[in-house]
């Protein structure tokens, strides 16, 4: 009989946290429990890749409706409802949180709906009072957007505020390059929504592949987003019917909405974690070996909280390394390298491994732009683009960046051949599925470059 209440008490009911919860009691029968002071499912369920994808779809419409017409459905206009859409996301978000939760009950994980903080290297406290005793305490509490140091920084949004909207804005401005910035632009443009962009560097979607970020950028301009980079947010203030913005580029505006998309941090304050000793970076991140074992060697985290790679299929990995790690005696670290991964821009990106300017040995580069054949013919100017960064030496191909309509679908299957080590000769035995955009992929004869 163990001295503990329990074998594990995990922290954080998100992906990460209730994947492990959920395999430690059901394969390696250990006395689980799991606490959550907000909805189970998490960032991603709740407020994060769900609701946002939805959003993407929703918002994709407009322009099939264009395309219907142009390839000879007699359809009209039509109109977004934003009520009615939000609804329907709430109820699905709901259905979402209860299939976690039974996924938590019956796997005999105990569950608790509030907050739980450390309190020493084997002692969580509850926000009721009461403290449970555990072998094991794993720290999978995520992270949260953050305003930028501004003056008045809290008129504007973040990405949590978002599903909630009590109605669309007419203007939004975006403030931001990265993921969420640069997908919530395409989602409002295509609600309808007038969307400016500021970003204070050169060009979004720093550390990608820049032939594709260039073309994103290009593509969200004609998609009708009036993004300006090198352009950054100075001041902000009330004003009548919005919020007037001055920026770097001398303008001064008003937009009904600001969102702030400038980064996330980890969910580490008030959690007990100085005191019990935990070592914690610059950004607050708890910091874990390669096993997401902390310092005090009692206590793991795993996911967003750490600040490692944060995607929620790493986390879940992560989750179950240190399952098999802590619970079946099997030592197993996450594997971090050639992480394929999708950005639901509009146009939307795959990619995988290297970006072009990152070799760091001889490579050839293999790149092909062209219209795809849907939009071809709606008479849309759209183009798409698939690229190959292949190493001279080995043959490998070091990187892959897709720029196109479901590229998060092709990624995934050109990853498993990446990571599986093929060569771009691979690639060439393959043969083409016709008529696809996924067949340039294996069709591309020439390098357009040798660096
Ligand atoms: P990112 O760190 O990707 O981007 C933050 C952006 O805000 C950058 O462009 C940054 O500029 C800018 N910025 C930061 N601070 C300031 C400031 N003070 N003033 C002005 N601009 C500022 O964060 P996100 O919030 O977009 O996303 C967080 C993470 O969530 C991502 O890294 C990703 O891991 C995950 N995510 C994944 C998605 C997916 O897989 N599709 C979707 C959404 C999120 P600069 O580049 O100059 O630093």
């Amino acid at each position: 009989m163990s001295d503990f209440d329990y074998d594990l008490f995990v922290i954080g009911g998100g992906s990460g946290g209730v994947r492990a919860a959920r395999v430690a009691a059901g394969e390696a029968d250990a006395k689980v429990a799991i606490a959550e002071e907000s909805r189970f499912g998490g960032t991603c369920v709740i407020r994060g890749c769900v609701p946002k994808k939805l959003m993407v779809f929703a918002s994709g419409y407009g322009e099939m409706i264009a395309d219907a017409r142009a390839f000879g459905w007699d359809v009209g206009e039509g109109d977004f409802d934003w009520k009615s859409f939000q609804s329907k996301l709430s109820d699905e978000l709901d259905r979402l949180e209860g299939v976690y939760q039974r996924l938590i009950d019956n796997s005999g994980v105990d569950r608790f709906d509030q907050r739980a903080i450390v309190k020493d290297a084997h002692t969580v406290e509850l926000a009721d009072g009461t403290t449970k005793s555990a072998k094991h305490i794993l720290i999978a509490t995520g992270g949260h957007p953050v305003r930028p140091d501004l003056e008045n920084a809290n008129l504007g949004i973040v990405s949590d505020d978002i599903f909630d909207l009590p109605k669309l804005p007419k203007t939004i401005l975006i403030i931001g390059g990265g993921y969420i910035a640069c997908e919530f632009a395409g989602v409002f443009n295509g609600l309808g929504v007038e969307t400016t962009q500021y970003y204070r560097g050169a060009q979004i979607l720093r550390g990608f592949d820049e032939e594709a970020r260039g073309l994103i950028a290009e593509e969200m301009k004609t998609n009708g987003v009036d993004l300006h980079c090198g352009t950054d947010i100075i001041e902000m203030s009330e004003a009548e019917g919005g919020i007037r913005v001055k920026a770097t580029n001398g303008t001064e505006r008003v937009f009904d909405k600001v969102l702030f998309a400038t980064g996330r941090v980890p969910n580490t304050k008030g959690m007990g974690l100085e005191d019990a000793d935990v070592n914690l970076g610059r950004k607050g991140e708890i910091q874990v070996d390669e096993y997401s074992q902390t310092n005090v060697p009692s206590i793991y985290a795993i996911g967003d909280v750490t600040d490692r790679v944060n995607l929620t299929p790493v986390a879940i990995r992560e989750g179950m390394a240190f399952v098999e790690t802590v619970f079946k005696g099997n030592p197993t670290k996450p594997d971090h390298d050639l992480i394929p991964t999708a950005i639901f821009t509009q146009p939307e990106m795959g990619t995988i491994g290297i970006a072009e300017e990152d070799a760091e040995e001889p490579i050839e580069v293999y790149a092909t732009s062209f219209k795809a054949m849907h939009s071809a013919f709606a008479g849309r100017t759209d183009r798409v683009m698939m690229k190959l960064i292949v190493s001279q030496e080995s043959r490998k191909v070091l990187g892959c960046h897709i720029v196109a309509p479901n590229a998060g679908e092709m990624i995934q299957l050109a990853g498993i051949a990446i990571k599986m080590g093929a060569t771009k000769e691979d690639f060439d035995r393959t043969v083409a599925v016709h008529p696809t955009m996924a067949e340039e992929l294996v069709t591309m004869r020439e390098p357009v470059r040798r660096t």
